[in-house]
């Protein structure tokens, strides 16, 4: 659930992740962390085309990857000129336009989390500020975090805490997921696969070792497919031929894939059912849920936090039922000390939880990669999830049995 309004508090004047009319009131540079749609709030909106109007010499700052993507997104090409590349581990110095006596040092480095996604580190007379974005960095991955840590000492964190949550202490590494997913394929080698994704990018380690292993390509659609224009070496597992093939990620579903054994990949249902250590769960006939992590897990998280030992943290994304006293508390255990109530305002949540839930229904796409649906015949039991968690929310002493914290 985002917590964060993208305006950074140390540094007003930058906003990230968000182009929303509060943005555009205080901020002059912007940042794109990565592309997932829950990222780019306001950035296709007539507001945000209004701000550049008026505007013209705003910068958005993103990776390349991200620059290739927003400019061939419907959504987003029209700000192509607006996107200016920042490379990976090359700091760049950024003038505040409205004053040029103010400006600061930005560095960023790759997240894990998906093509081109940043975590972004800021130097500059108000303190040093570090924004993971949404990340998985594995607990051994440390020598990402010595690059960090040679530069000076974190003041502010923030960071994405989605699976801040200790009952999902670990969730399964990518090539984890992906071996089993290999195996269960092994054993039908007459069947087809449907494979149900639920964010625009982040699959590409699944796409690139079902085309190695097996030396078949996976049919995507046209969007999808030059998507990947600049990143040949997944586009070279890719077809949008679907009768080349038994292996599909397309959407929607091509006529090939009918009677195919579907797996869906997702996260949140497998931390809702206490079932975050099973990489693949059998639903129902010819029914998988393949358990695929783009963020962090709770033990990920801590090991970060530790290393990086920030003064402040404030979190982006935290689970939707944790409270503000239990943050504290466990924020305590990492050595952190401070009092955080601005993140948890359940009204807020709340309507966050029923938009997305809406959205998914009016569009039967989940772009995102936190909140999945599945399939049609699971909405009756995802809307009862859904509503349980609301309540739970609205309740907050009244603990749910399913989410209590162990
Ligand atoms: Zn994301
Ligand atoms: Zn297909």
């Amino acid at each position: 659930m985002c917590t964060f309004n993208g305006i950074l508090s140390e540094y007003p004047w930058i906003s990230i992740d968000s182009f929303l009319e509060a943005n555009c009131q205080v901020s002059r540079v912007f940042f794109v962390s990565h592309i997932h749609t829950d990222h780019l709030r306001g950035l296709d909106e007539s507001t945000f085309y209004q701000y550049t109007t008026n505007n013209p010499s705003i910068r958005i700052y993103c990776s390349e990857s991200s620059r290739h993507f927003l400019s061939i997104l419907p959504a987003y090409k029209h700000l192509s000129k607006f996107y200016s590349i920042i490379n990976v581990n090359q700091p760049l110095t950024i003038q505040n336009p409205t004053d040029k006596n103010v400006s600061l040092t930005v560095t960023c480095f790759g997240s894990g989390h998906c093509p081109g996604s940043l975590m972004l580190l800021f130097e500059g007379s108000h303190g040093t500020v570090l924004y993971t974005g949404d990340f998985r960095l594995y607990s051994h991955q440390s020598n990402r975090h010595r690059i960090i840590l040679s530069k000076k000492p974190i003041d502010t964190l923030y960071i994405d805490m989605t699976f801040f949550e200790p009952s999902i202490r670990q969730l399964p590494q990518r090539k984890q997921s992906c071996q089993k997913l290999i195996h269960l394929i092994e054993q039908y080698d007459n069947r087809y696969f449907h494979l149900k994704t639920s964010a625009r990018v982040g699959y590409e380690y699944i796409y690139t070792s079902l085309y190695h292993h097996f030396g078949i390509l996976i049919h995507v659609n046209h969007e999808q497919y030059h998507l990947y224009d600049c990143l040949p070496q997944v586009q070279q597992a890719l077809t949008t031929d679907g009768s080349r093939t038994r292996i599909h990620a397309c959407w929607p579903n091509c006529s090939h894939s009918k009677f195919s054994i579907k797996i869906v990949l997702s996260v949140l249902w497998f931390t809702l059912q206490q079932q975050s250590n099973c990489p693949l769960i059998r639903i129902a006939t010819d029914y998988y849920r393949l358990c695929y992590s783009l963020h962090s897990s709770y033990n990920e998280i801590c090991t970060f936090v530790k290393q990086i030992s920030p003064i402040r943290i404030h979190p982006i994304a935290l689970p939707s039922q944790l409270t503000s006293e239990r943050f504290n508390e466990l924020i305590k255990q990492l050595g952190i000390h401070q009092n955080q109530t601005n993140c948890f305002a359940s009204n807020n949540i709340v309507q966050q939880i029923k938009r997305r839930y809406q959205m998914t229904e009016n569009t039967d796409i989940d772009d995102d990669d936190e909140l999945d649906f599945g399939f049609h015949k699971n909405r009756d039991n995802n809307e009862k999830q859904l509503y349980k968690r609301i309540s739970n929310l609205q309740q907050p002493s009244n603990k749910n049995e399913d989410l209590t914290y162990q």
